[in-house]
């Protein structure tokens, strides 16, 4: 699934290519027809993206919310738009450049009211100005549950996934199976600031990078990752490879439901 950093991405490509213009709304599919016709001829205010969701914000206050799940996919380009091949939920089209979107698990208009629902049930957002994170550690405080399912819940850290998640208690030293409430307030700060750092540089990338330079290919005259993933980490899907750090063999295990990975030596 996309974690918080593409979906910044997609919002910050979506109002570079359609804010401030009428678009023409289609669901060439027919599941989201309704909602397709309620948007079609109105004018693309604003887009932004809180955690894992989309949001495309349209006069008279009728907001498109979209979450992609594990499916779902984007494409754009430049007008005139492709014939619609497939499933395609929503093609959207603005002066110059058009939208499609196929196999989200949300894609439905929401009013202001529901919005307001929306981010009320969502955690708070590293990649967000308006994040804040003291409302995190108070749930994270309170609990003994495992501090990798806690960066995973939604409701307490929007935006963090798997990789993001696997990583940044690797960069902390911290063994995942930490209760939350084990977790100081110093502790909580670091790994806020370290997770915002990486989410950031995410976005600017494109693709999930977490090693320090001391670790990169070049610095350690190794060749670089293969994986779909693409980008440098430490321990996520890094099973029984030697540790960049310590050269231990990395552990995987599961966690309610969600692969964890992580090294027995540095986060004891
Ligand atoms: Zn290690």
């Amino acid at each position: 699934m996309p974690e918080g950093h593409t979906i910044h991405r997609l919002a910050a490509r979506h109002r570079t290519l359609f804010a401030g213009q009428p678009v023409r709304v289609a669901s060439p599919q027919g599941r989201f027809a309704a909602g397709a016709a309620l948007l079609d001829g109105r004018t693309l205010i604003d887009t932004e993206a809180y955690g894992k969701h989309l949001l495309h914000h349209f006069a008279d206050e009728s907001t498109l919310h979209i979450h992609l799940g594990l499916y779902g996919k984007f494409a754009d380009g430049d007008l005139p738009a492709p014939p619609p091949v497939g499933e395609v939920r929503l093609q959207l089209a603005g002066e110059r450049h058009w939208l499609e979107l196929r196999g989200p698990t949300a894609c439905e208009v929401l009013d202001p009211v529901l919005v307001a629902v929306l981010r009320a049930r969502l955690g708070q957002d590293p990649l967000r100005d308006d994040a804040q994170p003291g409302l995190a550690y108070a749930r994270v405080a309170a609990s003994g549950k495992p501090v990798f399912a806690l960066l995973l819940d939604q409701t307490v850290v929007a935006g963090c996934g798997l990789i993001y998640a696997n990583e940044v208690l690797f960069r902390a030293g911290l063994a995942p199976t930490t209760p939350g409430r084990a977790i100081g307030t110093q502790c909580w700060d670091e790994l806020w600031e370290d997770l915002r750092a990486l989410m950031k540089e995410g976005v600017v990338r494109g693709r999930i990078d977490t090693v320090h330079s001391a670790h990169t290919p070049e610095a350690m005259q190794r060749a670089p990752r293969v994986d779909r993933h693409g980008g440098e980490v430490y321990v996520y899907r890094r099973t029984g490879q030697a540790c960049l750090v310590c050269g231990t063999a990395v552990s995987r295990g599961a966690m309610a439901g969600r692969n964890l990975y992580w090294c027995p030596s540095c986060q004891p």
